[in-house]
């Protein structure tokens, strides 16, 4: 592209978090909100007749969302929305909706907002958090009939067409929801690249730029819009010059990923011989087809909060054991990392009464989580233990600090398991224990934790968030956020020789492990085992069948004592395209 080019249209730099390029008309995400006008209706039962339609609708609408969030996400989410029919089917409720308009001559409409919020504000004010989260259904529920009534289908499900997603930020709940074929991109106000949305793009395949500013929810709907989550750019109405080139640079990529997608089918092995085995970042039951598919060699993380996010109680013990052994089943015999519920930070979950904390991501998170819901914990393991004889299921601990804490999770573990057998349950024939290194106190005690654990998975996401003071969430500080800073670096080289020495397996789960520029330093620090977003895995394996491990050592040594962010990346960059 020339600078002419560019000159033509408008472009907005921000956050490079999902690579590949996508056009399409944008489409303005923003919660609904129907305005209500009052009517003073003479036929009122022609009101309740449309309430009927308008009830029947909304239930035809629940089941295909519940269907399609069955199919391409997990029975837990799918259930979600099971709580909204269960709202629409309450008799007293709409008792009372009806008994509105008759008492009051209105149209249905001012009826159904009248009574939805006399509901909400109750639960609303209740002590207790499961009754508060259920207001939010019932909210959903309102504006669900109040379009239906006024006629208007867009939604948070229903998009119009294959569009570019524009959004202030997107929870991953919400995106959870979203109809996948119709998303070609994602473009957000705020938010990083190790943010939960940009790890869902990631595991979408779908390009993604964040921390655009305000500036892009005033866009229309329907412009034309290139996403370039490769270089993190928005170009807005592009010339027909710039858009031919785009078109052609994706027609390539598209070719190029459907020949990697391929020879992912066979392990990725240096030209020196020696092989790294890839594995995928799941967050739900459909990911892990995708992972087989893209050449997965198992599961390095299951992000389990994930699994069971949007809901109102948490997730029972058989209900964990029918995912996980799902998921266990599907992996055909591929090793499975299950990481126990991951819970606060930027994933916060509505069937917990979590008070609000000034630092949420320095607070109660992970298993830090156990000291008030030690019952979540127990469950959890429970459920991973009895996936059943023959599985190579393994468990996986986050935010763990320190060796106090490494000794109590073994023991937990191990506890668990002598309990089941005693009770005769079926379990697994043996539970590897491995943890998360995510706090940098950890990473300095690799020594020790190596010693007590059969693997440590380094999470870079957190471990950059936490070494480098810098939040994942907030755009502002995305820039210095950056895995590749030396010290980063330094923390991940000590930790790879102390696994080493210690005889613990070590990986890399963070989103280092997915990043062209990182796999030739992670190789080259003798970490040989990479978990990454599924789409990125064919693209990983083609990197390092060109890679010698021997040209990784020396390209480790060098960047290790780089001074700077911006040599490491210089050096690498150069190094890969010279
Ligand atoms: C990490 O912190 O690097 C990680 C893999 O965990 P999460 O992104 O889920 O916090
Ligand atoms: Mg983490």
């Amino acid at each position: 592209m020339t600078s002419s080019e560019y000159q033509q249209c408008r472009q907005i730099h921000g956050v490079a978090a999902s690579s590949g390029m996508a056009i399409g008309p944008a489409y303005q995400l923003r919660p609904r909100e129907t305005h209500v006008l009052r009517r003073t209706v003479v036929d009122v039962a022609a009101e309740i007749v449309r309430l009927g339609d308008a009830r029947r609708q909304a239930r035809a609408e629940l089941e295909s969302l519940q269907a399609h969030v069955l199919a391409t996400v997990s029975a837990a989410e799918a259930g979600i929305f099971e709580a909204h029919i269960v709202f629409l089917e309450d008799p007293t409720l709409f008792d009372e909706v009806e008994a509105t308009c008759r008492a009051t001559n209105c149209n249905v409409e001012v009826a159904v907002e009248v009574t939805f919020d006399g509901y909400r504000d109750v639960l609303l004010e209740s002590e207790d958090e499961l009754f508060r989260a259920r207001a939010n259904d019932l909210e959903d529920i309102k504006q669900r009939l109040l379009r239906i009534l006024g006629g208007t289908t867009a939604g948070f499900d229903l998009l119009p067409e294959p569009c570019v997603i524009f959004a202030d930020d997107l929870l991953p709940s919400v995106a959870v929801q979203l109809d996948r074929s119709r998303i070609l991109g994602f473009c957000l106000a705020t938010g990083g690249p190790t943010s939960h949305v940009a790890i869902l793009a990631r595991g979408l395949g779908l390009p993604a730029v964040m921390g655009l500013g305000d500036t892009i929810l005033d866009l229309p709907a329907g412009v034309t819009v290139v996403v370039d989550g490769t270089n993190g750019l928005l170009v807005v109405e592009p010339s027909p010059e710039l858009l031919q080139s785009y078109t052609t640079q994706i027609d390539r990529e598209r070719t190029r990923r459907a020949k990697e997608r391929i020879a992912a089918r066979a392990p990725a092995t240096t030209t020196d011989g020696t092989t790294v085995v890839l594995l995928a970042n799941l967050s739900s039951l459909a990911e892990a087809e995708e992972a087989v598919a893209s050449g997965a060699e198992g599961v390095g993380l299951l992000r389990t909060e994930l699994l069971f996010m949007d809901r109102a109680t948490p997730p029972t013990e058989d209900e964990q054991l029918g995912l996980y052994r799902q998921i266990a089943a599907l992996l055909d015999g591929r090793p499975l990392v299950i990481r126990t519920l991951d819970i606060g930070g930027d994933k916060p979950v509505p069937y917990l009464r979590q008070p609000p904390e000034q630092n949420p991501a320095l607070g109660v998170r992970g298993v830090r989580l156990a000291r008030s819901e030690p019952q979540l914990l127990r469950d959890q393991v429970r459920a991973i233990w009895r996936i059943g004889s023959g599985y190579p299921v393994k468990v996986m601990f986050p935010m763990v600090a320190s060796l106090e804490e490494v000794y109590w999770l073994r023991g937990l573990v191990a506890e668990i398991g002598a309990e089941l057998r005693d009770q005769g349950q079926p379990i697994l024939d043996r539970l590897e224990v491995g943890v998360m290194v995510e706090v940098p106190a950890l990473a300095l005690l690799a020594d020790h934790v190596a010693r007590l654990v059969d693997f440590m998975s380094i999470g870079t996401n957190d471990l950059t968030q936490y070494a480098l003071a810098v939040d994942r969430t907030n755009a502002a500080v995305s820039g210095i956020g950056d895995a590749l800073h030396p010290a980063l670096l330094r923390l991940i080289a000590q930790v790879a020789r102390a696994a080493r020495a210690g005889g613990a397996a070590v990986s890399v789960c963070g989103e280092l492990a997915g990043n062209p520029l990182g796999i030739p330093v992670l190789a080259g620090f003798g970490i040989h085992t990479l978990s990454m977003s599924p789409p990125l895995i064919p693209a990983a394996k083609t990197a390092i069948r060109e890679l010698s491990l021997a040209q990784a050592r020396s390209v480790a040594e060098h960047v290790v004592d780089l001074a700077s962010t911006h040599e490491v990346r210089a050096y690498l960059e150069r190094w890969i395209s010279p």
